[in-house]
């Protein structure tokens, strides 16, 4: 079965060295032989569904034929400087494989958008009746336009991440969301050097890329802090002597953040892998998570799988991991699965939506033709940097 298959992969490679934000998608991301029944149809053929009535200063609105088909992509922070991130040390074929590059990520969002996509959130898709149960509301989009969700995993700029050319950490500044980054020369700069504060700009330039102000998810971790801000009492109580100060800043940052439309997952505290973990251990990291991160990120009930490692195959949800996460407020859990356009599941408690990885590893599929699923977004061809090596990812030279 593919999800097993893919986290049989995964796990080979499951802690080996902190750095390990990495993982979060699928390292196997060609298209699976038994793909899963519903993922048949890219997501594009399904937009032709019931026309209504209704209209809106954009035109008509037309009803999204099945919210359990709608898109989702994935990023992690972008490399800001790719000399310094693919530079042949430990960690540049980790940033290689999983990360594209700021140049990269405009090409691609800009194709995106010109391709139709409009971004939604999971929470367009359903609503969550008092007894737990879910049931998928209309989705009424601009007449030609597409869903597609955006997540951002591991927001967090990670310890190991530091001097490899990425930003140190997001603030606020004249009421604008920007990241600090020291430059090569060490030289502190502040701006739109990862992916929120640009989509907060191309946003600006091209507000219908969003639909009813959705924009996207932050995929969030507590073992390293949140936001580049050392917040885990865990982890830093005797190391950070700003601890508190960090914790109200970086709650401040949270606050602009979804005050603009952004939404946080959990991505467990400490980049667990659910296939793996027993439920006493799944309990375990959850508390930590919802001490030290949900009191600046808030509560979420979306849950983005480190690894996209699931609680169970494309069966329908029910085991004992499923009764704990639902007991603790999560409503919809999120996979990874890149060999089609869109895959989900709506059981009647749960709503589960695969993602798509965009990284080195999955342009390298798409550009050596093993993968046709980025194809659909944008042209890998077109969007790749030049200062990214031959080889495109870190792992198949
Ligand atoms: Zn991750």
């Amino acid at each position: 079965m593919k999800i097993s298959r893919r986290t049989a992969v995964i796990s080979a490679s499951t802690f080996a060295g902190a750095a390990i934000l990495s993982a979060c998608g699928s390292k196997d991301s060609e298209p699976a032989n038994d793909a899963s029944p519903s993922a048949s149809s890219g997501a594009s053929d399904s937009a032709s569904g019931s026309a209504s009535a209704s209209a809106s200063p954009q035109g008509p609105l037309v009803t999204w034929a099945d919210n359990t088909m709608v898109s989702h992509l994935f990023f992690h922070s972008l490399v800001a400087d790719p000399k310094r991130a693919f530079d042949g040390d430990d960690e540049a074929k980790g940033y290689l494989d999983y990360m594209v590059t700021i140049d990269e990520f405009k090409k691609i969002i800009q194709q995106v958008y010109d391709r139709n996509y409009i971004l939604i959130s999971p929470h367009q898709l359903y609503t969550t009746g008092p007894d737990g149960s879910i049931e998928l509301k209309p989705l009424e989009l601009p007449e030609g336009k597409k869903p597609l969700v955006i997540s951002f995993d591991d927001l967090s700029y990670y310890e190991y991440m530091d001097g490899d050319g990425f930003p140190d950490r997001l603030i606020v500044k004249d009421g604008k969301i920007v990241n600090e980054y020291r430059d090569a020369a060490g030289k502190k700069q502040v701006g739109a050097y990862d992916h929120l504060p640009i989509m907060e700009e191309f946003l600006q330039d091209h507000p219908d890329f969003s639909h009813d102000g959705a924009k996207g998810v932050i995929a969030m971790t507590g073992y390293n802090g949140v936001l580049g801000y050392r917040t885990s009492d865990i982890s830093y109580k005797d190391q950070n002597k700003n601890l508190d100060q960090d914790k109200k800043d970086a709650k401040k940052v949270a606050d602009a953040i979804k005050n603009n439309g952004w939404e946080f997952a959990s991505h467990s505290w400490g980049h667990i892998n659910f296939t793996k973990s027993p439920v006493d251990h799944i309990r375990a990291d959850n508390e930590k998570w919802q001490a030290e991160v949900a009191p600046i990120v808030g509560k979420t009930d979306l849950l983005i799988y480190p690894f996209g490692a699931d609680i169970a195959g494309i069966g329908d949800y029910e085991n004992e991991k499923f009764q704990y996460l639902k007991s603790q407020g999560f409503n919809a859990f999120f996979n990874v699965d890149a060999s089609v356009p869109a895959w989900g599941q709506a059981g009647g408690k749960y709503l589960r939506q695969a993602r798509i990885n965009v990284d080195g590893i999955s342009l390298k599929h798409a550009i050596e033709g093993t993968s046709q699923t980025l194809n659909e977004f944008f042209d890998p061809h077109t969007v790749l940097d030049p200062q990214r090596p031959k080889s495109i990812s870190g792992t198949d030279e």
